[in-house]
């Protein structure tokens, strides 16, 4: 039998891949990517530029790592839905095999490509460690609140063992062809390397999480929301493009933490990202519309200049800032600061977190529209929450709990490298003295605070009692 393994970017590895070990089992194998114009045309590469870099080393690595064993990627430019029905009867494959995607997109291209396709396309669970769609309360509905969603997992997550990686790879069949292209460059797709991003690809992943159990796993339920140390496992991405599978990620940290605090507090985020995907799953109109549908048509102001300020870190509030620009550099915010500032985002500068939720999408490296979506529409107060809306994170008090000292903020906000701890977070109310002596004119160095947060905090609050008595 011969078959296609079909990779699709969120799978870039070959340890603990079930479509590229069921092939093997099966004889002849032909690994492709497909380059789709849908992410690789260069005015939509551009649009994700991160995500682009650590996407392209990771397909680089795969493709090395296939190489090595004796196999090999062939990448083929084009409409995934043209190329691969096309390759595989010019191929007179027998099947196509590749990962679930969870996404509505992805949902549709793979209807297509089976439409198309005159042999069996069969597609494997492996995204999630519990297939997406499967959880259901009493009445056979989706979960809406997370707590009841983890219960369900944790009686039914079912979690064997990563299948180990092959050592080698038969070589591609004879006689197979096709116009293999080179994997673009982020140069080639107009994008300029940020030298900030941690590397993709799947030794580079291995080497993170090694990093993560040998040193800050054992203290995560504890260092995972500070903003001033490196206390997560920064896997986002590795995650995300698949260059570890969820099911080694979850295997390894409980072989290496086994019952203790940190192994379930890291674990239950991984259930976390399960919920997202499981929602997104069930309600794939998330991606336009707040799960609460009386937040629909909420009065957001999306005031040009405030989103500017966010954007750009100078709303004047140190932690907000700090993340904007984290962003920016380096592809990445930690979590307690993405909550913050979109809770601030929307909430404080009254944006429609829909513009957040697309910029942290472009800037992010670890952007994935379950997750992100997920994420903002829960500090915005319309999202899948057990808390009500009214939830509200002042800025100010969460700097000073999560980066007592100020070095988060020292570090992605310069001009306030001077200021002492005391009023990092309010540079606003140091005395004059203090800012003379740490060089800094409020204004000129650095803004005040371009809302002020308990003003702000009230006008949400009276905007959406007035909004949903009215819906
Ligand atoms: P760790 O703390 O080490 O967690 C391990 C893994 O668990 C993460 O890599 C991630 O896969 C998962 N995880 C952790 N926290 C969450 C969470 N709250 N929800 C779902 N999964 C979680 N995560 C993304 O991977 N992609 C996104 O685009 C994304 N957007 C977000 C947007 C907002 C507004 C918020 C509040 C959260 C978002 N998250 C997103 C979740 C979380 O912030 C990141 O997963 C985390 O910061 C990644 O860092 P880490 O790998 O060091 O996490």
């Amino acid at each position: 039998m011969r078959t296609l393994v079909w990779y699709r970017g969120k799978d870039l590895r070959i340890a603990d891949h079930a479509p590229l070990r069921d092939a093997l089992g099966h004889g002849e194998v032909i690994a492709l990517f497909v380059l789709d114009p849908y992410f690789f045309a260069p005015e939509r590469a551009r649009e994700l530029p991160h995500r682009m870099q650590v996407l392209l080393d990771s397909l680089r690595a795969l493709e090395a790592n296939l190489a090595q064993r004796g196999s090999r990627l062939w990448v083929v430019a084009g409409k995934s839905t043209e190329v691969v029905p096309r390759l595989a009867a010019r191929w007179k494959v027998d099947r196509v095999v590749a990962h679930r995607w969870v996404e509505p997109f992805g949902r549709e291209r793979d209807r297509r490509v089976r439409e198309a396709l005159r042999v069996p396309f069969d597609v494997y669970e492996g995204e999630t460690l519990v297939p997406p769609g499967t959880l259901r309360t009493g009445a056979g509905k989706p979960y809406s609140v997370f707590t009841a969603f983890a219960r369900a997992f944790a009686a039914a997550a079912d979690i064997g063992k990563p299948l180990a990686a092959p050592k080698t790879l038969p070589p591609p069949p004879d006689g197979i062809s096709a116009k293999s292209v080179p994997i673009p460059t982020c140069e080639s797709l107009g994008i300029t390397p940020n030298a900030n991003l941690l590397p993709g690809g799947e030794r580079a992943a291995r080497a993170r999480l090694k990093h993560f159990l040998d040193g800050p796993a054992a203290e995560y339920d504890v260092g995972r929301d500070r903003l001033d140390r490196a206390g997560t496992s920064r896997l986002s991405a590795d995650i995300k493009f698949g260059t570890l599978s969820i099911r080694t990620v979850w295997t390894e940290v409980e072989r290496a933490l086994s019952r203790s605090k940190a192994a379930k507090s890291f674990l239950n985020e991984l259930v976390w990202r399960e919920f997202t995907h499981s929602t997104l799953w069930d309600r794939p109109e998330l991606l336009t519309e707040p799960f609460r549908p009386e937040f629909a048509g909420f009065p957001w102001s999306n005031d040009e200049a405030l989103w500017s300020a966010w954007v750009e870190g100078k709303t004047g509030y140190p932690v907000v800032d700090a993340s904007a620009r984290q962003l920016l550099g380096e592809g990445f915010v930690h979590n307690r600061a993405r909550m913050i500032s979109a809770s601030f985002l929307t909430k404080d500068l009254l944006v429609d977190y829909r513009r957040g939720e697309a910029h942290y999408m472009k800037y992010l490296a670890d952007g994935d529209w379950a997750q992100n979506n997920a994420g903002w529409q829960w500090c915005a107060g319309c999202g899948c929450d057990a808390q009500p809306y009214f939830r509200v994170f002042n800025p100010v008090t969460q700097g000073e709990k999560f980066d007592p000292e100020g070095d988060y903020v020292r570090r992605w906000v310069p001009e306030l490298e001077r200021m002492p701890a005391k009023f990092i977070h309010r540079p606003w109310e140091a005395p004059d003295a203090v800012l003379r002596a740490a060089g800094v004119r409020l204004d000129r160095d650095y803004p005040r605070p371009v809302v002020h947060h308990s003003g702000a905090r009230n006008r949400f609050l009276a905007l959406a009692e007035e909004h949903l008595s009215t819906t």
